[in-house]
C-alpha cells in the first residue's frame, strides 16, 4: 500500500518570484517525512488581481488592458528563465504560457467589442494564475530531480457555484482524484492548483477570493490527509493584524471553530470556509511563515487550551450601519420581518442586527457595496409608514468597522 499523504499550501505572498518558488520547494523538501506530498499553489502575488482587472478594463474599452497582460506575461517568462530549469522544460513551459496569453487575448478582444465581463469570463481568467504557478513549481521540482506531477484541479474538484462560496460534490471529486492519482502512482509530489474547479457542466470556476486555503483543505480531504499547513507571510495568526496592530502576538493553538470565527470575521490570514473540510475529517492545520520556516506557527485542530478567554481580535472593513427610526414602530409586531424579507429578497446579506428595546429603532450592518441598495429597498418597503411619519428616519452611517473577539465559548 503506498504511504499517505501530507499537504502544503503556499500563498500568493510567499510565491512573488523565481527566489520565492525555491524557497517554497526548500520547505516541502526539508518536511518530507515518508508520506507523499501534495503542494497547493496560490497564484504568484498580484497575479489575480491584475487578471480580474484586465478584464475589467477591456469591458470599459480601456487599452491599457493589454499592457497588463503584456506585463503579466514577462513576469511569468522572466521566473521560468530565472528558475533556470532545463532546457526542453524551459521551453515548453514558455510556449504553454505564451498559449495561454492569446486564449485570453481573443476572449477579452470579445470582452472589449461587446463591453460585457461576465462572471464566466472572469473566473475562466482569473484562474489562470494558479495554472502557471502550479506548473513552475513541478518544473522546478522536475529539474532538481524529483518524482513530481502537476493537476489542474479543474480535472477533479467539482463544485456548484453559490452566491460567495462554493458547496463540493465530495464524492465525485473523490473519484476523479483516484483516477487521476492512479495515472500517477509513482509520484513524490503532487502540485495542485488551488483556487480554481470545475462545476458539473464542465465550466472553469472558483472558490472565490483567497480561496486557496479552501483549496488545501478540500485536498487534505480528498486525499485523506492527517495535517495541512498554510504556508503564508507571518508567524501563524496573529491576536490582531499585526499590519494594525504592532503589539499583536502569535497565538499557538487555536480550536477549528476559534479559528472558523477570527477568519469569518476578517482575519485574512485563513479563507473563512478552509475549516469545514478540517472539521469534518479530523484534519490538524499549521499556519507557518515561509520566511521563517523554523517559527511554531499556530495549530489548530479540534481541542485548543481554554485557559485564555480571549484569543484574538479581527475586524471586517467597509461596513455601514442603516438605523431605521419612528415612533410608528412601538409595539408594530411585524416590522423587523419587513425590513430584513425585502433585504432578502434583494439578496442582500445583513452582518449584524441590533434593535433597543423600546421598539423605536432597528439598526443593522450591511457591506458598503450593498448599503445604497439596502437604504433604498427600506424606504420602498415602508414608503406609506414614512409618508404618515410613523417611520421618521432611514439614516446610513459610512465607514465602519465590524469587530469580533475569537472568545473561547463554553456553550
Ligand atoms: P497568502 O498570500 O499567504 O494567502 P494573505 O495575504 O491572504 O496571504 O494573508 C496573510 C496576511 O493576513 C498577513 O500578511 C496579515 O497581514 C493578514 N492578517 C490579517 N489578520 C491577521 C491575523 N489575525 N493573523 C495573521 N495575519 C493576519
Ligand atoms: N489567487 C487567488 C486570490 O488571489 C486565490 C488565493 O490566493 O487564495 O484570490
Ligand atoms: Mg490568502
Amino acid at each position: 500500500m503506498s504511504a499517505g499523504w501530507t499537504v502544503h499550501k503556499f500563498g500568493g505572498t510567499s510565491l512573488a518570484d523565481a527566489d520565492r518558488y525555491r524557497a517554497a520547494c526548500d520547505i516541502v523538501l526539508s518536511q518530507q517525512s515518508g508520506e507523499r506530498v501534495a503542494v497547493v499553489v496560490s497564484a504568484m502575488s498580484g497575479v489575480t488581481n491584475a487578471l480580474i482587472e484586465s478584464v475589467n478594463l477591456a469591458s470599459t474599452q480601456d487599452e491599457s488592458y493589454l499592457e497588463k497582460l503584456q506585463a503579466l506575461e514577462s513576469r511569468h517568462l522572466k521566473t521560468i528563465t530565472t528558475l533556470q530549469l532545463r532546457n526542453d522544460q524551459s521551453s515548453a513551459l514558455k510556449e504553454t504560457i505564451v498559449s495561454n496569453f492569446n486564449a485570453i487575448k481573443e476572449v477579452l478582444r470579445g470582452v472589449w467589442i461587446t463591453r460585457l465581463a461576465s462572471e464566466r469570463i472572469i473566473e475562466f481568467v482569473s484562474g489562470h494564475g494558479e495554472l502557471w504557478s502550479a506548473q513552475l513549481m513541478h518544473a522546478y521540482l522536475v529539474a532538481q530531480d524529483h518524482h513530481s506531477s502537476w493537476l489542474d484541479a479543474r480535472e477533479v474538484l467539482v463544485v456548484e457555484p453559490n452566491t460567495n462560496s462554493v458547496a463540493v460534490d465530495w464524492q465525485l471529486s473523490k473519484q476523479k482524484i483516484q483516477t487521476s492519482l492512479a495515472q500517477h502512482p509513482e509520484t513524490d509530489f503532487l502540485i495542485i492548483t488551488g483556487y480554481i474547479a470545475a462545476t458539473h457542466d464542465g465550466v472553469a470556476t472558483t472558490l472565490k477570493r483567497n480561496g486557496s486555503d479552501l483549496s488545501a483543505s478540500i485536498f487534505g480531504a480528498l486525499l485523506g490527509a492527517d495535517a495541512v499547513t498554510i504556508w503564508t507571510d507571518v508567524d501563524g495568526v496573529f491576536s490582531a493584524d499585526p499590519r494594525r496592530v504592532p503589539d499583536a502576538v502569535v497565538v499557538p493553538e487555536l480550536s477549528y471553530q476559534e479559528a472558523a470565527e477570527l477568519a469569518y470575521f476578517g482575519a485574512k490570514v485563513i479563507h473563512p470556509n478552509t475549516m469545514s473540510p478540517a472539521i469534518a475529517n479530523n484534519i490538524t492545520v499549521w499556519i507557518k511563515n515561509t520566511f521563517k520556516p523554523d517559527a511554531p506557527g499556530t495549530r489548530i485542530s479540534a481541542t485548543s487550551p481554554t485557559d485564555v478567554p480571549i484569543k484574538g481580535f479581527a475586524a471586517v472593513e467597509n461596513m455601514v450601519l442603516i438605523n431605521v427610526e419612528g415612533t410608528g414602530m412601538i409595539g408594530i409586531p411585524g416590522v423587523a420581518h419587513k425590513i430584513f424579507g425585502a433585504l432578502r429578497a434583494v439578496d442582500v446579506s445583513v452582518v449584524m442586527i441590533s434593535q433597543a428595546s423600546s421598539e423605536h429603532s432597528i439598526c443593522f450592518a450591511v457591506p458598503r457595496e450593498h448599503a445604497d441598495l439596502a437604504k433604498k429597498t427600506v424606504e420602498q418597503t415602508f414608503v406609506v409608514e414614512m409618508q404618515r411619519g410613523e417611520i421618521q428616519t432611514v439614516d446610513l452611517t459610512e465607514g465602519c468597522l465590524h469587530h469580533r473577539d475569537g472568545r473561547q465559548r463554553h456553550d
